[in-house]
């Protein structure tokens, strides 16, 4: 295979812009938007789609550990990185085995958020496609986790941590207090 069209090269020599579009919250108390989710996709043909990508999110990002943090000091105590539903590769951030919660750190920009989607103007087709791909992706993991019996909160990339933990707390109380 030619190694320079090869799709599983990573994006290279690329220094990341600020976050293209728009500007991010900047609210006290508000996360920052920041590193998008990883995704192998092979159609990197701006610097900004480029640089997207190349910042593409590894498993911890500053909402994901901001998050953990805030649950960790409410005093629950939980795995992150599982994949709840078994032989399906849905791997959850946060998990509360016990009692079925699970917590999806989901990324403006890969999946859409209200108030940070950016929509690529060149290659508009494939990242609508994209985004709308993981979108439909995310509703149908709901669905599945649902009928197993799991409890499914989202948390977006830019909300803030100590209200988003609240929100995992509550789902989690209430959890096992129908439990
Ligand atoms: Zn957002």
């Amino acid at each position: 295979m030619d190694p320079v069209t090869s799709p599983t090269q990573p994006p290279e020599h690329i220094t990341p812009p600020p976050w293209p579009d728009k500007t991010p919250p900047s609210a006290p108390g508000t996360t920052p938007v920041s590193a998008p989710t990883p995704d192998p996709a092979r159609l990197p043909t701006t610097d900004a789609v480029r640089a997207r990508m190349s910042r593409q999110r590894s498993k911890d990002t500053g909402v994901e550990v901001a998050l953990r943090r805030e649950l960790h000091r409410m005093g629950l105590r939980y795995r992150v990185h599982r994949r709840p539903l078994k032989g399906i590769r849905r791997e959850a951030d946060v998990v509360f085995g016990p009692t079925k919660v699970a917590v999806y750190v989901d990324g403006c920009f890969w999946h859409g958020c209200p108030t940070h989607a950016t929509w690529p103007k060149r290659n508009a087709e494939f990242w609508k496609n994209k985004i709308e791909g993981n979108r439909a992706r995310d509703a149908d993991t709901d669905r599945r986790m649902a009928a197993a019996g799991w409890s499914v909160v989202r948390v977006w990339e830019h909300e803030d941590a100590t209200t988003a933990a609240a929100r995992v707390r509550d789902t989690v109380i209430a959890r096992r207090a129908a439990g």
